[in-house]
């Protein structure tokens, strides 16, 4: 019987790629691809999540400050993807493997079709053998379709394919007790919880100057990573042999683990979204009974509605000090739920003339979001 074939995500930053924005960094594409080919000879499926085309674009144009102007932020992508995905391309082809570029926005991700479409090309591409390499579609996307980084973008990657590992290599050895460039007696984290909440008082939010991902978002990505069950590794992109020597087991970086079991593909999907159309504030009782039981959402737990949103669209629940709890496609529209809210589901034929369900969402629909 075949065993299952372990499927990686890993994801290389901009500043890595570029060697700080100085030009492609051939020799470590080189050597990245190396470490990639060495696992697919053990029947690995990997995909790729490549950042950088602003960067190279950048460089191309002679720019030395990343724009801030869509526009231009927008033309340097379109001009440094094509070089990116050319120098990944030329080196997988002296391997004999083949490549294939996959640029997403969050929208492609965010409606239920299109979803299970990007699902299903990716299948095929890696079930082909071909190497997926997936970047943001920065040429079109603006602030609305942007999932915003690529620590995300592939953690959203990770729970669409159900993969295994997300292994983010970035510019330093992994996630510290404190910032090392500023604190030099900082420690290597070596093992963490990716729910570990003392993790958010010590990562930076701060990206690098090329890239939008600080610590901060590494961790968010590990913790919608786990989602899907999938532990994270943080590691140093110029670590000689990483990813043979994680796949036998050896230790770099930082792992963070997802310590949870898969959430159902459909939950993993809905906790994906990054935009809600509105927020349903909870009191303390219900709040505390959707976190503990996962139960429906009744009208009568709802103590006030924001937003306005059509039934079928994702809100937020948020408990009584504004704090998220969890996130649902509403089965009533932002007026009915109005009309409803604080009332027990027995009256909802006499306040609204009908009744859609009982549950203002069903526990189907419904993802927790705190942990
Ligand atoms: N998609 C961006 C790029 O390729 C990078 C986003 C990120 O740094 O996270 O330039």
């Amino acid at each position: 019987m075949k065993t299952h074939s372990p499927c990686w995500i890993v994801k290389i930053g901009s500043a890595m790629i570029t060697n700080h924005g100085t030009g492609l960094a051939q020799h470590h594409i080189q050597t990245w691809v190396e470490q990639i080919a060495a696992l697919i000879r053990q029947d690995y499926q990997l995909v790729l999540v490549s950042s950088g085309a602003v960067a190279v674009g950048m460089q191309r144009m002679g720019w030395q400050q990343r724009p801030t102007a869509l526009p231009d932020l927008q033309a340097a992508a379109a001009v440094g993807q094509a070089g990116l995905i050319q120098a990944w391309e030329q080196a997988f082809q002296q391997r004999n493997l083949l490549t294939a570029q996959v640029l997403l926005t969050h929208d492609d991700l965010s409606s239920r079709k299109r979803y299970l479409n990007a699902r299903s090309s990716l299948r095929t591409l890696i079930r082909l053998g071909v190497i997926p390499i997936i970047n943001e579609n920065d040429v079109v996307a603006n602030d609305e379709l942007r999932v915003g980084d690529n620590d995300t973008l592939a953690a959203l990657v990770t729970n669409l394919l159900a993969a295994d590992k997300m292994i983010l290599l970035t510019d330093q050895e992994g996630l510290y007790t404190a910032d090392p460039r500023q604190q030099p007696d900082a420690e290597l984290i070596h093992t963490a919880s990716a729910h570990d909440p003392e993790l958010d008082q010590i990562a930076s939010p701060h990206g690098g100057q090329l890239g939008r991902g600080g610590m901060l978002t590494k961790i968010r990505a590990a913790r919608l990573a786990s989602r899907s069950g999938a532990d994270t590794v943080i590691a140093s992109g110029q670590q000689p042999n990483l990813l043979p020597e994680l796949a036998q087991g050896l230790r770099h970086g930082t792992l963070l683990r997802a310590g949870q079991a898969p959430e159902a593909a459909r939950k993993r999907w809905l906790a994906g979204q990054l935009q809600v159309a509105g927020h349903l504030t909870l009191d303390a009782g219900a709040a505390e009974r959707l976190c503990r039981a996962g139960t429906s959402l009744l009208a009568v737990g709802i103590v006030t509605v924001s937003g306005t949103f059509r039934r079928g669209e994702l809100v937020a629940c948020v408990d009584p000090a504004g704090q998220e709890v969890a996130r649902g496609l509403v089965n009533y529209a932002a007026d009915e739920i109005q009309q409803l809210c604080g009332h027990s589901s027995a009256e909802i034929a006499t306040r609204l003339g009908y009744v859609n369900e009982d549950e203002m969402i069903h526990r189907d629909n419904l993802v927790l979001t705190r942990h």
